[in-house]
């Protein structure tokens, strides 16, 4: 037992020296992985229960390190916060998401594009500018492109952030408020934040059909969007039985791996035109 002990102490001090080893090679190969090619988009999809359709994808960043093979954004954008990389990579992130849209959209497809953004390049105040200038390059209208900014906006409790948000929305934007539910909001900030959905997360839904309050909590949430004049979008619905749930509970928009995965742009037409709503 104190042999395995020991083994287990040295187990775990030689997966925190590899961890820390795997963390300082991506922080040092991130600078050049845009300029290599090694990032990609997937879009996932999101469907609307009322229209039986998709209404629009979200895309999802992706690094294919030489080494590591697939990276999860979890894993780097965090990286590329603290070493300053975050304003390039969101740049890359918009031209390439709304290139690829305005693509789709072009034979008339009539989808919104959800774009996830970190804080960081809020505080940056170059946002506005980035978000204008892929837009005129792509050619896709405003009103298709939906900023999607995490509840740690709330925090901040800045207003110079909520202006950009402001600013976004007269742009034509549309603006969200991803992982609602995760953090801390406070119900009176959010009111007054110029935001026009809520994207409820994951673990809202999927404790919806298990614990006995995950449904009437859902319909809170649902409840408060209705309040406050903003479409909710559950995450994560990943059963039939989530997705009867939450649409008998009025949420309107779905999102999760029952409606589609995240697949590459050139497979999205086939996952949009094919959904069967049944
Ligand atoms: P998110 O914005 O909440 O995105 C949804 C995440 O949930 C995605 O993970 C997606 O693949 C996963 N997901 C979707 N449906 C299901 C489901 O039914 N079940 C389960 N278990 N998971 C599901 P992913 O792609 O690993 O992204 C993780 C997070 O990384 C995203 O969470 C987002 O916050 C961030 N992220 C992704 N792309 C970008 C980006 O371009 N910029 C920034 N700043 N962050 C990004
Ligand atoms: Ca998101
Ligand atoms: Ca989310
Ligand atoms: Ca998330």
């Amino acid at each position: 037992v104190k042999a395995q002990g020991k083994n287990g102490v040295r187990a775990s001090g030689e997966a925190l020296v590899e961890e820390s080893a795997r963390r300082s090679r991506l922080a040092r190969d991130l600078p050049g992985a845009i300029a290599r090619g090694q990032l990609r988009l997937v879009h996932q999809p999101v469907a609307g229960t009322a229209e039986r359709r998709i209404l629009g994808v979200e895309a999802l960043v992706r690094w294919d390190h030489p080494v590591h093979g697939p990276v999860s954004p979890e894993e780097f954008i965090g990286l590329a916060e603290d070493d300053g990389l975050i304003v390039p990579l969101q740049r890359w992130v918009l031209e390439t998401a709304t290139a690829e849209h305005a693509r789709l959209v072009a034979g008339g497809r009539d989808l919104k594009l959800g774009v996830n953004i970190s804080v960081r390049h809020l505080q940056a105040r170059c946002l506005v500018e980035d978000v204008t200038r892929a837009l005129e390059r792509s050619g896709l209208p405003a009103r298709m492109l939906m900023i999607e900014v995490t509840e740690s906006v709330l925090m901040d409790d800045d207003e110079r952030l909520v202006a950009e948000l402001a600013e976004l929305s007269a742009l034509g934007c549309i603006v969200s408020l991803d992982d609602f539910g995760k953090g801390y909001s406070s119900l009176a900030y959010l009111a007054r934040l110029p935001v026009q959905v809520l994207k409820m997360d994951r673990g809202f839904v999927s404790g919806i059909d298990t614990d006995p309050r995950g449904a009437a909590l859902v319909g809170s949430v649902v409840d408060l969007g209705r309040t406050l004049g903003m479409d909710v979008v559950a995450e994560g619905v990943e059963t039939p039985e989530q997705m009867a749930l939450l649409t008998a509970l009025g949420c309107r928009f779905l999102q999760g791996w029952l409606i589609g995965r995240p697949v590459p742009a050139d497979e999205l037409a086939a996952v949009v035109d094919g959904f069967d709503a049944a």
